[in-house]
């Protein structure tokens, strides 16, 4: 079963007439809560948020309008429900932050990237005829860092043995015998702090966005020219996923797909070039791509930022074996699309000339990399500025789930459908039944405020999560269920 968020996390309540000088007991609120009259109501209302933990409350009127009529359909105001608001999910994709809501961002993410390679959601079937390779983007070393390489057999090899090592200016041994375990601390770390190039990581992260995007264009002026030798023409396509490594270096995931270029623009399998030639294309453009930062103080000609050594290119087979499944890849990119977000050295918060002392701290990694951030983002240049701005992401500015266009549906696409669905669920209640309300012509013409963050009490926390945690797990069984019937 699942467990409520409530035990997980503490939930935030913004109301002083919540907080403070109750010394009512979880028990007690929850108690007074179901006792009510219009609890029934109170609960489909907080069921809106999803099983958020800090949902957002809106006051004010909302109105469902047809369209094909100009009829208003139904009118809705906050007046009339219990408490007077109505809940919506805070919809953060951090799971420090809120568990359920990134769970929901989790699994878009992964229909999205899912349905660019095997159809649906508005993807035809067809794709999965279409060449696509799963490529993984490295930033360049900084500096040795304590590792854990494996050997081929599947056993931890030592991070970094070196037998007759030099000392570094520092006094430090550059080398380290031990087969360290996945939990060690030291994963990431450099050797040596004072070698490391702390200022070069951060401008890489500032500057990957900017690589990424000459990568593509590159890869699609050498498809083109492919697919010209073949007198046809391709159209590229891809889904990627940005990843903190633990050095805290941001890094790319990315499925690429080919299309043809069709007139009419539907999704048709490319002719000539194939899966092989695509990933060769990729491998090439990741090699020769790269440019220069402008000139900074500290670095007169500017940092060069290309790719690591090896960009790993490989063939998304649907039917091969010992090959990327596409669910084993889309469900890859998608725990990444929310875990990327939180892992090492990133903050929740921006870093401020008040915080910077207490954040900037040289006794960790991260705090060297926050500092090495903000002392570069004192440079009057934009590409230099955004680095304070962007300190507490270690320089990275980017998103940590993009996607071409053409590749498959949106997150807002996904999002709508949801709330469509609930809508029309909750018309079907409203209304005479099931059906006589041809609900795709109907718009929601909100005019909703702000009225706060949270749950009121942790009563009323218990109890929408539980529900919310109930209505989960329902979903789960008909889910299996339906999956053993068909
Ligand atoms: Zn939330
Ligand atoms: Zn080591
Ligand atoms: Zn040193």
């Amino acid at each position: 079963m699942t467990t409520p968020a409530l035990a997980l996390v503490p939930v935030l309540i913004d109301d002083p007439a919540g907080t403070g000088a109750s010394t009512a007991t979880l028990t007690d609120q929850a108690l007074a809560r179901a006792a009510r009259d219009d609890y029934q109501n109170w609960l489909a209302s907080a069921a809106s948020a999803g099983g958020c933990i800090r949902p957002i409350r809106l006051r004010g009127r909302s109105r469902d309008v047809d369209t094909a009529t100009g009829e208003i359909v139904r009118e809705f105001d906050t007046a009339d429900v219990p408490d007077g608001v109505i809940y919506t999910a805070c919809g953060d994709r951090r799971a420090s932050v809120c568990p359920p809501c990134a769970e929901t961002y989790r699994r878009d993410t992964y229909h999205l990237i899912r349905s660019g390679l095997t159809g649906g959601k508005g993807t035809p079937e067809s794709v999965t005829s279409h060449p696509a390779v799963f490529a993984t983007f490295t930033a360049p070393g900084f500096g040795p860092v304590h590792t854990r390489p494996m050997t081929q057999g599947g056993k931890v090899a030592r991070c970094r043995p070196r037998r007759k090592a030099p000392l570094c200016p520092h006094g430090r041994r550059m080398s380290c015998g031990q087969r360290h375990k996945d939990t060690d601390a030291c994963l990431g770390r450099p050797l040596c702090p004072d070698c490391y190039d702390y200022q070069a990581t951060v401008v890489w992260n500032a500057h990957a966005p900017e690589l990424w995007r000459r990568t593509v264009i590159t890869i699609r002026r050498h498809l083109d020219r492919l697919a010209r030798d073949q007198q046809t023409r391709v159209r590229l396509s891809y889904a990627k996923v940005a990843e903190f490594q633990a050095r805290g270096v941001v890094h790319f995931h990315a499925i690429f797909r080919l299309d043809a270029n069709s007139p009419a623009g539907e999704l048709v399998a490319p002719a000539g070039i194939t899966a092989r030639q695509l990933a060769h294309v990729i491998g090439r453009a990741a090699r020769v791509t790269g440019f220069a930062t402008v000139a900074h103080p500290a670095r007169p000609r500017g940092w060069d930022i290309t790719w690591g050594t090896q960009t790993d290119t490989r063939i998304i087979s649907l039917t091969g074996t010992g090959q990327l499944s596409d669910v084993a890849v889309a469900s890859y990119l998608a725990k990444y699309s929310t875990k990327s977000t939180e892992a090492v050295g990133t903050l929740a918060i921006r870093i401020t000339a008040g915080n910077i002392r207490y954040y900037g701290n040289p006794r960790s990694h991260q705090g060297r990399l926050i500092a090495a951030a903000w002392q570069l983002g004192r440079h009057s240049h934009d590409d230099f500025r955004a680095l304070r701005r962007w300190a507490h992401m270690l320089g990275y500015r980017g998103h940590f789930a993009t996607k071409s266009r053409r590749y498959s549906t949106t997150l807002r696409a996904i999002r709508q459908a949801r709330a469509d669905y609930r809508r029309r669920r909750h018309l079907e209640h409203a209304t005479a039944g099931p059906g006589t309300t041809p609900a795709e012509t109907i718009v929601q013409v909100p005019d909703l405020s702000w009225a706060g963050r949270g749950w009121k009490t942790s009563g009323d926390a218990l109890l929408a999560l539980s529900a919310a945690a109930r209505a989960r797990d329902h979903h789960a069984i008909a889910r299996q269920e339906t999956a053993a019937v068909a």
